[in-house]
């Protein structure tokens, strides 16, 4: 079983496991920066490609970084930016193409116009954000790539993230950073479900070393799936105690499925998202009375299911409830005072209908305090109790 491990981010230390919620943009979408922080959050993910575009590089160095202008006292952790525009060149090739330079980005439909995206962009980018997780720059390997595309997207991968850490250690020495008080570096490992592509390129990141090492690509399987085998052996990578972060990863399910293989750091937009939508977790046990044996006891038993629910707050039955959105829930909207919940089943659902925007910062603080419960459980050794 996972022991607990720690983790220090610029002078603070961080108890793992760790869950950051998505705030692409600087925001997790609806919530401020108090609101993140009265539910437990420690760290948020945020997009670099998004955030260079708006506000811009020149307004985040001049107002000090992100963080700064949050008014965030936890940690930002950033992405390369890379996944946004693979993304967009693969649902239109005539927006760009992926060299061995970096990702070329064409500004018309007659492709005259280029500019060019490489790792050492990335990184001068995270470096303006002030972000204390950085990822690499890395060639994403599409889940129908044949031999030769990962191949070149592995190759890719390793030298863009040589690439990225010179640029990495340009910077720290630039800033002034010491090696008590410097961000974080993190690659990421490519290769599809290549087995041997896959270990060829944790072996070359590892050569070149950093602090946390990446679940790349896509953890799905054909029918849509979650793949567990893949993330399984993904963790089996890199050095035992390596730190490991799973990109983009996921359910409370996931989450705690993949810390027992070895995982320490999630980040997803499910919380807030679904939130939006109307999908609130719930819980059908008191977490508080769990803890990390209990939940390895759970996995192994594949009984997770018996712990988390889910509830579409906006179906009609939820009209006239008066209840809390989850029993045992101890967010802002479910405690209770005089066995009151701050917000009723039927008053979420009654704001839901009205579209009142207080409907979705309430919905994603319920959420999130729901993944903190995860985290904190995760966190809890029996000897705790
Ligand atoms: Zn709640």
């Amino acid at each position: 079983m996972q022991e607990i491990k720690d983790i220090k981010i610029k002078n603070k230390t961080y108890r793992l496991p760790i869950y950051l919620p998505d705030a692409t943009l600087g925001v997790a979408r609806n919530l401020d920066s108090l609101d993140l922080a009265n539910v437990g959050l420690e760290g948020v993910m945020v997009n670099t490609y998004h955030l260079i575009q708006k506000p811009g590089e020149e307004i985040l160095k001049s107002v000090g970084g992100i963080k700064k202008m949050m008014n965030w006292t936890g940690f930002v952790s950033s992405d390369s930016g890379g996944f946004q525009l693979f993304s967009l060149i693969r649902k239109n090739p005539n927006l760009g193409k992926i060299t061995d330079e970096g990702i070329v980005l064409y500004n018309g439909a007659k492709k005259q116009k280029k500019t060019l995206f490489t790792p050492e962009d990335s990184i001068r980018m995270q470096f303006a954000l002030g972000s204390d997780v950085m990822i690499c720059l890395d060639d994403f390997t599409p889940p129908e790539a044949n031999e030769k595309r990962t191949e070149e997207s592995v190759k890719r991968t390793i030298a863009w993230a040589k690439r990225a850490k010179a640029e990495f250690n340009r910077l720290l020495k630039k800033h002034g950073f010491t090696a008590d008080n410097r961000p974080l570096l993190l690659a990421p490992i490519q290769g599809h479900d290549s087995v041997e592509w896959r270990n060829f390129c944790a072996v070359e990141l590892q050569k070149i070393g950093f602090d946390l090492y990446g679940l790349g690509g896509w953890p799905f399987q054909k029918d849509g799936k979650f793949d567990y085998s893949f993330c399984e052996k993904n963790a089996e990578l890199t050095a035992k105690d390596s730190y490991r972060f799973a990109l983009g990863v996921g359910t409370p399910e996931n989450i705690v499925k993949l810390f027992f293989m070895g995982y320490q750091f999630f980040d997803c937009v499910l919380p807030t998202r679904d939130a939006r939508h109307q999908r609130l977790y719930t819980f059908k046990v008191n977490p508080k009375t769990l803890d990390r044996k209990k939940l390895h006891e759970l996995v192994k038993e594949n009984k997770l299911g018996e712990i988390f629910d889910y509830i579409y707050i906006g179906k009609g039955k939820f009209a006239t409830d008066k209840t809390a959105v989850s029993d045992f829930c101890d967010c802002p909207i479910c405690k209770k005072t005089a066995n009151i919940p701050q917000v009723s089943k039927a008053y979420l659902h009654h704001l839901f209908k009205i579209g009142d925007g207080s409907a979705f910062r309430l919905a994603s603080l319920h959420n999130l305090r729901t993944y903190v419960q995860v985290i904190e459980a995760l966190r809890k050794s029996e000897d705790q109790q």
